[in-house]
């Protein structure tokens, strides 16, 4: 015998955390399977900027959410190599979080308003036609709408020829933080091509990542360890663990069936330039949540996520000129000293979306007039 749900997703991490606590909220009958138990690991450097930070209130209603975050910071620093260009102080604090404490908490909120979440739950089978999932504790469960949360290597992908070379892969070590003391947010260039090694403040130790447009055979371990090296870290005391991620390329959910929908990671959900995931996997949940009692769901979900898109394209385009090797140099060389500039840029580009990526000679414009 089946259950039925009106909407599954696939996945608690931020998307399907977020999609079940709004489902949750709007008294849709909704159920959240995740293959992992929690709390569990997930490889993310764990930063929160402004936006984001205003949608986890949201998903935490009245709860104090100061505790979820296990630092603050409120620099930017950009290096090339070992040379600081600029060490640029931002208006608001970024913070940080322990994904493993972060996505846990999101579960129990989910929970706490009544969501039903099967995890360590394998999946079989998807009998698209039937609308019925299979799962290898027995259950079989149906669904009116199915939601993908499962993020980066989503299994919906297999149906779309989506190939992780249209990925980034990124690598990360926690160091503990008497061995890199740093109080603001690193950022080293020209270690890898075309992405960063970043070093971020996260309590008691530092996490310490790189992260760079997928292809076989690049040592990114090898890259992350000869920087630790450099920096004076011992290498061989750090733990490495890896994970891909979207980088520019949005999955063609047309494709899918038209009660199938694809949130966050697994929908190609990430800024291309940063890399900064949680904004939109929190805010395409929340959209997909919002969409599913309308008499379209998909349809009303894809117009409600067409900026996020729209971000995705355009930041991989913006990428493809900032990593360009006629420009990247003359990028870094117009950072050096110039801490008002990047603060502005990040205050207003990465922090909040206040500018597209399509609108940088805009914000040089209204930089010029804000000084
Ligand atoms: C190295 C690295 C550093 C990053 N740093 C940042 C950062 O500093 N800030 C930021 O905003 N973003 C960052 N990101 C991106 C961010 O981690 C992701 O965008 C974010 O986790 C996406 O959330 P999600 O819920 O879509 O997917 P995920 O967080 O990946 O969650 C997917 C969930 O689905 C489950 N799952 C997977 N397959 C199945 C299956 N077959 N069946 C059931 N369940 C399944 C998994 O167990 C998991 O719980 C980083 C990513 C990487 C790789």
């Amino acid at each position: 015998m089946s259950v039925k749900y009106d909407t599954v997703v696939i996945g608690a991490g931020p998307a399907g955390s977020s999609c079940g606590i709004a489902l949750q909220r709007r008294g849709v009958k909704n159920c959240v399977i995740d293959k992992a138990v929690f709390p569990r690991h997930k490889t993310c450097a764990g930063m929160v900027t402004g936006k984001t930070y205003k949608l986890i209130n949201r998903l935490f209603g009245e709860h104090d959410t100061d505790c979820l975050f296990c630092d603050t910071t409120s620099v930017i620093r950009l290096f090339q190599r070992r040379e600081e260009l600029v060490s640029a102080p931002l208006s608001a604090p970024v913070r940080l979080v322990k994904r493993k404490d972060f996505d846990n908490a999101l579960v129990s909120r989910y929970r706490e308003l009544g969501g039903t979440l099967f995890e360590g739950e394998k999946i079989l089978r998807i009998d698209y036609a039937a609308n019925k999932i299979k799962l290898k504790s027995g259950k079989t469960i149906s669904y009116s709408n199915l939601i993908f949360a499962d993020g980066a290597l989503s299994i919906a992908h297999k149906r779309l020829d989506f190939k992780k070379e249209k990925l980034a892969f990124g690598i990360e070590a926690y160091v503990p933080r008497e061995l890199f003391p740093t109080d603001s947010a690193d950022i080293y260039f020209k270690y890898i091509d075309n992405g960063y090694v970043w070093v971020f403040p996260h309590g008691d130790t530092v996490c310490a990542g790189l992260g760079a447009p997928y292809r076989k055979g690049v040592d990114y371990k090898g890259v992350l360890v000869g920087f630790l090296r450099e920096s004076g870290v011992d290498p061989d005391s750090a733990k490495y663990i890896g994970a891909f991620l979207p980088y520019g390329n949005p999955v063609p959910q047309n494709k899918l069936p038209d009660n199938v929908m694809l949130i966050g990671d697994a929908a190609g959900f990430a800024d291309p330039i940063t890399g900064e995931g949680l904004y939109m996997a929190l805010r395409s949940g929340i959209c997909a949540a919002e969409s599913v009692l309308t008499k379209r769901p998909k349809e009303s979900y894809l117009n409600s996520v067409k900026p996020l898109r729209r971000a995705v394209t355009d930041g991989k385009r913006a990428q493809s000129l900032f990593y360009s090797r006629a420009l990247f140099q003359g990028f870094l060389n117009k950072a050096r000293g110039r801490e008002k500039f990047v603060g502005f840029f990040f205050d207003n580009v990465v922090e909040e979306y206040n500018y597209g990526y399509r609108q940088m000679a805009k914000l040089a414009k209204d930089y010029k007039k804000s000084k």
